[in-house]
């Protein structure tokens, strides 16, 4: 049985196809640069691939390219879109309406939405990727929504609450909604296998860094906290986006640039985390190199960043009672030792204490790094959105 992941942007359209008798993926591309000029790349597992400029003015054109280079040329996977059991979307938020992944309908579709003013970067780009999805797929083929935040909506409200005005949470819907829900859920269940125990009876620190990061508490399989807030700009410092600061700080720096509240939000979202503070890059890869060279202020962006999950780890231990094991994933999770190392150092308070050597020599594979002695496990474990965004559009329409 075949199904079609799809993540759409506001300009570009990534996608899976998955053959989920042995989960393993067909092809994957993206579609790019949408209402700019175009451009496609696709691969097939057995290594053929197209690279090309097109044009895709709206998400209707990429989406008929994507068909198109699925279905037709040298590097088709299959014959007919027809042979797709359904197509899995992910969407960025879903707000208090979804706390599950549901079937497409027009009316699900406005929903979407109409929630956009609380992710105006994403969720319009989705309702135009669901559109355009079901304007150029077979009308039999079943379309299924999987929400990032739906994984914490079962933080209880003394999580989730701000300090604001009531009113504003009533009337404004302002409260934290937490993101990556989708990886947090997938990699907090493959540790529970991989550490043989039951989910239910373990709590669980996440660690998601990438060029977007944030931690979350999975007590029980459940999350009860999480650092993103009300958008993906809240917690920890990220590759452009600044974290959590004094709520002050933004009124006087807006005011001390003279920018307006969306000039103050682009500041912070994209001038702001390892390329403001370093200078350098918002690549992680890059400040590791510049802080091997010497350069101070990379290394104090990744210090930064070290010692604010420390803290996470830390107030979530607090939060849960206690703490069976902390994960990294996300392309920095999996991939940067010296980040790994910086952030178990000096946390044998908790019971951190990871193999330095085992530690150094692994990149992108499950492996468990704590010592035999340590109290708490540590885990590397990869993430696969793409797969569990597939496996819950297989159980919506098995249903
Ligand atoms: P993601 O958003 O999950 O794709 O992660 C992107 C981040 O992962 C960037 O900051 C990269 O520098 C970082 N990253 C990817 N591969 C590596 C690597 N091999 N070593 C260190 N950091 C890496």
């Amino acid at each position: 049985m075949l199904i079609l992941v799809v993540n759409a942007g506001s300009s570009s359209l990534k996608y899976q196809l998955l053959n989920m008798d042995d989960e393993s993926v067909l092809a994957k591309g993206n579609c790019d640069r949408i209402g700019i000029d175009g451009h496609v790349s696709h691969k097939t597992a057995d290594g053929r691939s197209i690279d090309a400029d097109c044009e895709f003015p709206t998400h209707t054109e990429a989406f008929q390219k994507l068909v198109e280079v699925l279905t037709t040329g040298d590097a088709a996977v299959i014959e007919s879109m027809d042979e797709i059991s359904a197509v899995g979307h992910r969407i960025v938020q879903g707000a208090e309406v979804f706390d599950r992944p549901c079937l497409v309908t027009p009316e699900i579709i406005d929903q979407i939405d109409d929630l956009r003013e609380l992710a105006p970067v994403h969720n319009h780009a989705h309702a135009l990727a669901l559109r355009a999805c079901t304007a150029v797929i077979p009308a039999t083929t079943p379309q299924v929504v999987v929400f990032d935040t739906a994984f914490h909506q079962t933080m209880p409200p003394k999580a989730y609450m701000y300090g604001l005005p009531y009113e504003d949470y009533e009337k404004y819907h302002v409260r934290k909604y937490g993101f990556h829900g989708t990886s947090h859920r997938f990699v907090s269940a493959a540790l529970a296998e991989a550490m043989g125990r039951k989910i239910e009876d373990l709590k669980i620190v996440s660690c998601h860094l990438g060029n977007g990061s944030s931690i979350t508490a999975v007590k029980g399989g459940k999350c009860v906290d999480t650092s993103m807030g009300f958008t993906p700009l809240d917690g920890v410092l990220m590759g452009t986006r600044c974290g959590a600061i004094d709520p002050s700080a933004v009124t006087y720096v807006a005011d001390k640039h003279g920018f307006t509240p969306d000039e103050m939000s682009q500041y912070m979202n994209k001038k702001s985390g390892f390329l403001g503070v370093s200078g350098v890059s918002s690549d992680n890869r890059d400040l590791t190199a510049a802080a091997e060279h010497g350069n101070q202020r990379a290394k104090l962006a990744q210090d930064i960043l070290a010692y604010e999950i420390q803290k996470y780890i830390g107030s979530y231990a607090a939060a849960m009672n206690g703490v069976d094991a902390v994960l990294f994933t996300g392309g920095i999770g999996e991939n940067s030792w010296e980040v790994r190392e910086s952030v178990c150092e000096n946390m044998d308070f908790f019971g951190i204490k990871i193999d330095r050597e085992l530690n150094r020599q692994s990149r992108g594979k499950l492996v468990k790094l704590s010592t035999p002695d340590a109290a708490v496990e540590v885990w590397v474990v990869p993430t696969n959105e793409e797969l569990l965004i597939a496996r819950d559009t297989l159980a919506v329409i098995s249903k």
